[in-house]
């Protein structure tokens, strides 16, 4: 069975660390990338130089004509894709009072719209092959709700329901969704918060560290191949503890 991988987002943070992890694993890497081009290119020859076989495609996940036809140029010079993993996404702490609605659209054209668009382009093949999974990115915000954070918290709580409501819709299709839910991961969407709730947050958190992109990599892994065989819809929490 073919092992070709789109992962959005991937020439930073989590996302980046999930590409080494496939590409080490034996998967083919589709690197996806928006504004950070040249890190997505310097990622695509650190895997090729260990042996991986990559390529790296622009697109703005929110545009759908623009990541269909990403996707669709990495299938036809990568080969069909058979593992999803959307991790694109973006954050923005303030008031509730203050979201305006183009900062909500905004969070939701990223955050949800984005895998929508993407899980519709990869599905053709997968469901022509009957095999194939999803992994989307959520947050433990989006299972517990957070202040200051509404709309992203909103729109991780949609990609939940978008992993379970898929999930049922494409198991006897052969597609497996699954969900994995960070909880603080070290990367510039938690550097941005500064030092001192960065020290906050790890101190917060039962394990004693933050996480690192490294540790969810690892989760998506697990839902990559078969050894998560008979896994579907589930969301994994891998925070920590911090909200146990
Ligand atoms: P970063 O802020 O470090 O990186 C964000 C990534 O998303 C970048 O690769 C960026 O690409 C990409 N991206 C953002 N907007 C777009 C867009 N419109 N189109 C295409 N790509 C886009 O985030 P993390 O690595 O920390 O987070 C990855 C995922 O994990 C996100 O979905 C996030 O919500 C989730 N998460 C993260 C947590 C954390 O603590 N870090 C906790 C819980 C969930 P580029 O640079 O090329 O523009």
């Amino acid at each position: 069975m073919e092992k070709t991988a789109f992962v959005t987002g991937s020439a930073r943070g989590i996302g980046a660390a999930v590409a080494r992890r496939l590409s080490r694993e034996g998967w083919t890497v589709a690197l996806h990338c928006l504004r950070s081009r040249e890190a997505a290119e310097m990622l695509a020859q650190e895997l090729q130089k260990e042996g991986g076989r990559c390529a790296v495609y622009t697109a703005d996940v929110a545009d759908r004509d623009a990541i269909t036809a990403a996707i669709q140029r990495a299938e036809e010079e990568l080969g069909p894709i058979s593992l999803l993993v959307n991790n694109a996404g973006i954050a923005r702490q303030e008031l509730f009072q203050d979201v305006t609605p183009e900062t909500w659209r905004r969070i939701f054209a990223v955050n949800v719209d984005g895998p929508f668009y993407a899980c519709q382009a990869v599905l053709p093949h997968m469901l022509h092959v009957k095999h194939g999974s999803i992994v989307n990115l959520s947050s433990i915000w989006g299972l517990r709700g957070a202040s200051c954070e509404v709309a992203y918290a909103a729109s991780k709580a949609a990609v939940i329901g978008l992993t379970r409501s898929l999930a049922a819709e494409l198991a006897p299709s052969g597609i497996r969704v699954n969900c994995v839910a960070p909880g603080v991961i070290a990367t510039d969407m938690v550097r941005q918060l500064g030092e001192e709730t960065m020290a906050q947050l790890r101190e917060e958190t039962p394990v004693g560290r933050l996480g690192t992109p490294e540790d969810i990599a690892q989760a998506v892994a697990f839902f990559a191949d078969d050894r998560s065989a008979f896994i579907t819809g589930q969301v994994l929490t891998a925070d920590g503890g911090f909200i146990l």
